[in-house]
């Protein structure tokens, strides 16, 4: 009896230990898997119905979110176009949609600087970030090769989840997320009855499944992270869910 109590000590321990602090470079790193080459329908252009974000051509739907110490406050966004992409002029400032959105299903292709600076590593490297409605960000970093805490790298739920599996492209290689949210429920009361959740697919393979965000907002706006890297986006839309899905 005395034994099985030690045991079961010993496993309460362990357990406890498992419990990672936020930005914790001592957590196990997800496995690397090879993504292979992009299908066909990983770029595929919007589906009908969708509000398409970013087409190529101009950034009609957004506006510039200068920061806190930032002296410009002009809501202009700064970033440049080319080639039908996007890229983010470093300490241009974040840029955000004007439109709020509550369930949806995002689809955003992005690319990290093909030129990689030695050095710039971990965090530095090719950072970026999508911030869904009204919640967490979804970490865009050069994470080939590239250490850094597992829930700060690609496809994390910053600072709150690594990704299940490492499957980022090489630097300059365009990657996809299509990420689904689905914002919290209250009743009548403001209890929570359903937690918000996202799930998140990059380069097409599942990397967060249904993660828990909690309560909060039940819209808001989608936002681009200028994190001082000239990081590309092409081909933004984003899906309004009319049902309501459970989770
Ligand atoms: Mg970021």
């Amino acid at each position: 009896m005395k034994s099985l109590l030690v045991i079961g000590l010993l496993a309460g321990s362990v357990c406890a230990a498992e419990e990672w602090k936020p930005r914790d470079m001592n957590r196990p790193r997800p496995p690397v898997r090879d993504p292979g080459a992009p299908a066909a329908k990983e770029f595929a252009p919007p589906p009908a119905g969708a509000v398409v974000l970013f087409n190529g051509k101009d950034l009609n739907q957004w506006e510039r979110k200068p920061g806190a110490k930032d002296q410009d406050k002009s809501p202009a966004p700064k970033w440049k176009i080319e080639n039908g992409y996007l890229e983010i002029v470093p300490k241009g400032g974040s840029i955000a949609t004007m439109e709020k959105f509550g369930d949806c299903r995002i689809h955003i292709e992005w690319a990290t600087p093909a030129q990689v600076d030695p050095a710039k590593t971990g965090q530095g490297r090719g950072n970026s970030g999508v911030f869904l409605p009204g919640h967490n960000e979804v970490q865009v970093l050069d994470s080939y090769q590239n250490d850094t805490y597992p829930d700060g790298q690609a496809a994390a739920i910053y600072s709150k989840s690594p990704p299940l599996v490492n499957v980022c492209r090489k630097p300059g290689e365009w990657q996809s997320y299509d990420i689904t949210l689905l914002q919290p429920r209250y009743d009548a009361q403001r209890k929570l009855t359903r937690p918000c959740t996202v799930t998140v697919i990059h380069n097409g393979v599942l990397v967060q499944d249904k993660v828990d965000l909690g309560g909060g907002a039940t819209e808001g706006v989608l936002s681009l992270q200028d994190h001082g890297n000239p990081v590309r986006y092409r081909n933004v839309w984003i899906q309004k869910l009319e049902k309501d899905p459970k989770p």
